[in-house]
């Protein structure tokens, strides 16, 4: 199975569609976003570090972020395939993938585009929640992701949380700052010719499905 490299803007599902492939295919999950708020939760140096930063919809620097990914990277079992959802969000970023993959002579590789507008992606990100215990996500604006019982998860009772930086203001300057910063990066991997774009106004569903259409190309 291909390597995926998720480019996306914030809320736009990537999380949803890691698991999903994860569970199909047994994809090995790498959230960097996750890491981080592990780190936060844990309260680590690298938490401490990142926590303000996060909450303002900032970007945490490069030199920490090339950091924690070769960390994770190296350590990844050599017999999976991994998806990478939250980077390169910097074409630094991109660079110094490039450089640690070829390092480890990762070549299968797919960096997919998912498309989404504003107002569509501060939709989903508004109405975001998800359980603290098994991680499931949920959404309070779809019917079909809504939890049976307001503000309970479906597989586990938990109370549902909802993120420090899913709040109009944060989402907002998170917008801004991903197509600030995405473009470089798109046109990076258009130009390695590995980029496919997937449009994602529409159910997850079929966006998966035109997903898991896209890994089986040559
Ligand atoms: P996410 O869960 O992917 O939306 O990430 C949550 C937050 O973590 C982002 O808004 C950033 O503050 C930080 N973050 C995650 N990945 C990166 C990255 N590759 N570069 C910089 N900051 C990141």
């Amino acid at each position: 199975m291909k390597n995926i490299i998720f480019i996306a803007p914030p809320a736009a599902g990537k999380g949803t569609q890691s698991e999903w492939l994860k569970d199909k295919f047994n994809y090995e999950h790498i959230s960097t976003g996750d890491l981080l708020r592990q780190a936060i939760a844990e309260g680590s140096e690298l938490g401490k570090q990142v926590e303000d930063v996060i909450a303002g919809g900032n970007l945490v620097s490069d030199d920490i972020m090339i950091a924690l990914l070769k960390d994770t990277l190296t350590k990844l079992p050599t017999d999976k395939p991994f998806i990478l959802d939250g980077f390169p969000r910097t074409i630094k970023q991109a660079e110094a993938l490039n450089e640690l993959l070829n390092e480890i002579n990762v070549t299968d590789l797919v960096a997919i585009y998912l498309n989404i507008d504003e107002e569509e992606a501060m939709r989903r990100a508004l109405g975001r929640v998800s359980c603290p215990n098994c991680k499931k996500g949920y959404n309070i604006y779809y019917e079909a992701m809504k939890p049976k019982v307001e503000d309970i998860c479906d597989e586990c009772g938990s109370k549902l949380d909802r993120r420090s930086d899913d709040n109009e203001e944060s989402f907002k300057h998170r917008f801004e700052t991903y197509i600030e910063n995405s473009t470089p990066v798109i046109n990076f991997y258009q130009e390695k010719n590995l980029l496919k774009e997937v449009k994602v106004d529409r159910e997850s569903i079929e966006i998966f499905e035109d997903i898991v259409k896209l890994l089986s190309e040559e």
